[in-house]
């Protein structure tokens, strides 16, 4: 072989090598990011969240028990053009939005401050599945607001922030992932009678029950647009994902298995508000998210509730730093302080950026395939962990991916792509020392949540 033939060959078994791994890479492992993700947080328009916050605060107020024949004035103005709304956007998108009106009647009195007879009326929108069209995840902010009295109906309650911000980013949301198909469902809701006592969101999850819904979590954006604390911290890049540890539905038997094999700070929430985490620090790299480990903020209520209640994932995605002058307070001047929950106190980039973070979100569980059913696991006195699923058939499928952390961290620290397989033993990695969970790939990238083991592989 002379020096040139030499070369040719050398050139030629690179070109083999370099094939090989290509091959390998391409036919197995899906991409770490799906560029789609980019174009999703770009859609989203603080120009117009803006011009739709402005609407909804017009309305005057929204309190759950206010006009409901006025066209200009109160909730029953302010749920049809949420209704308007959500059709326009299924006009654009050939009828893909499935939209209605859910009626939750309440007497006078069901509550302290229920004080007549209501429908506490839910809009909703649902943009339904190519594969799994009973499979769900909800975004979902409030249609109603209130001022000082949250039983004085007439009075002016703008609610900019608390939460024409939620509900404005949900139906921004729909605007921008219309333009896309989905495997699995997306619904998008404006709920009703949330200062009352959480009705509205009481409603809509007894409906998901009943309608047999596979509910795969509930984003519940309660004020996304204050970036102003009443500390005085201005800080534009934090918010708050609040999830509570474990289900209040958990069995008693599943509380003992947890007591012997851990799993305190891994319930499904949980899990939900860690994909959220994940999503933002893969495709959002600017924001701050702030992992609350609560069911909501301390002594306080949210619309995930009712559906963490019935068993259903279910976080609070929010700002970082509230303002108690401008949520829940009348117009007006106090001592030279301005109360008010008024529209000059949105931040509406900031809305934007929580809104693409709620986006990407849902993109990303509606593009991925069923999260591993059935996750077990085994490994007491080895040098190595096992976890075994079963695996679905869904045509999205890539693999699985397994995840592992200290038990003290906060976050899935390690993980390893491992095929379209129902098992996987950890080689050298001691079960005692680290947390365990295994998620769903797509092909092109998408991971479900990680699912927590809850059962053990029988000793052979
Ligand atoms: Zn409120």
């Amino acid at each position: 072989m002379n020096y040139h033939q030499f070369l040719s060959y050398l050139i030629f078994s690179l070109l083999i090598c370099a094939n090989a791994v290509l091959a390998q890479t391409t036919e197995t492992a899906p991409p770490a990011v799906d560029l789609r993700m980019y174009q999703i947080i770009d859609d989203v328009s603080a120009e117009r969240i803006e011009q739709d916050i402005r609407t909804l605060a017009g309305f005057g107020t929204r309190n759950t028990m206010s006009d409901t024949v006025s066209d200009t004035r109160g909730i029953g103005a302010a749920r049809r053009w949420i209704k308007a709304e959500f059709d326009k956007v299924s006009e654009e998108c050939g009828g893909c939005l499935e939209v209605f009106y859910q009626h939750n009647p309440t007497e006078k009195g069901a509550g302290s401050r229920i004080v007549k007879d209501v429908d506490i009326v839910n809009v909703v929108a649902i943009q339904r599945g190519t594969q799994h069209p009973n499979r769900m995840i909800m975004m979902s902010g409030d249609i109603d607001s209130r001022a000082s009295d949250a039983t004085n109906y007439t009075i002016d309650a703008p609610g900019a922030n608390d939460n024409a911000s939620g509900m404005v980013g949900t139906i921004e949301a729909a605007r921008v992932l219309t333009k896309y198909q989905f495997p699995t469902s997306i619904v998008y809701a404006g709920l009703a009678g949330e200062e009352q006592g959480l009705y509205g969101g009481q409603g809509l999850a007894n409906y998901a029950q009943e309608n047999n819904w596979e509910l795969l979590g509930v984003l519940n954006n309660d004020m996304i647009g204050n970036i102003e604390g009443v500390d005085g911290v201005i800080d534009n890049r934090t918010f708050r994902i609040f999830s509570e540890p474990v289900p209040p539905t958990e069995t008693e038997q599943q509380r003992r298995f947890r007591r012997f094999t851990g799993g305190e700070v891994d319930g499904i929430s949980r899990q939900l508000a860690r994909y959220v985490h994940q999503m933002t620090t893969t495709y959002m790299p600017e924001m701050n998210p702030m992992m609350i480990y609560r069911l909501d903020r301390f002594g306080r209520g949210g619309h995930h509730r009712p559906f963490s209640d019935l068993g259903f994932p279910g976080i609070r995605i929010m700002e970082a730093h509230e303002n108690y002058n401008r949520q829940h307070q009348d117009i007006r001047v106090e001592n030279g302080i301005e109360y008010g929950d008024v529209v000059e106190g949105v931040n509406f980039p900031y809305a934007k950026k929580l809104t693409a973070v709620n986006a990407t979100t849902l993109a990303g569980l509606g593009w991925a395939p069923p999260a591993p059913d059935s996750v077990k696991i085994g490994g007491a006195v080895q040098a190595s962990t096992t976890l075994a699923w079963d695996m679905s058939d869904a045509p999205q499928l890539a693999g699985y991916k397994v995840y592992w952390r200290e038990t003290t961290a906060p976050q899935w620290t390690y993980s390893r792509f491992v095929d379209k397989t129902d098992q996987h033993t950890l080689e050298g990695i001691v079960i005692d020392n680290f947390y365990f969970g295994v998620a769903a790939v797509s092909k092109d990238g998408n991971e479900s949540v990680v699912v927590f083991p809850s059962g053990l592989i029988p000793r052979e």
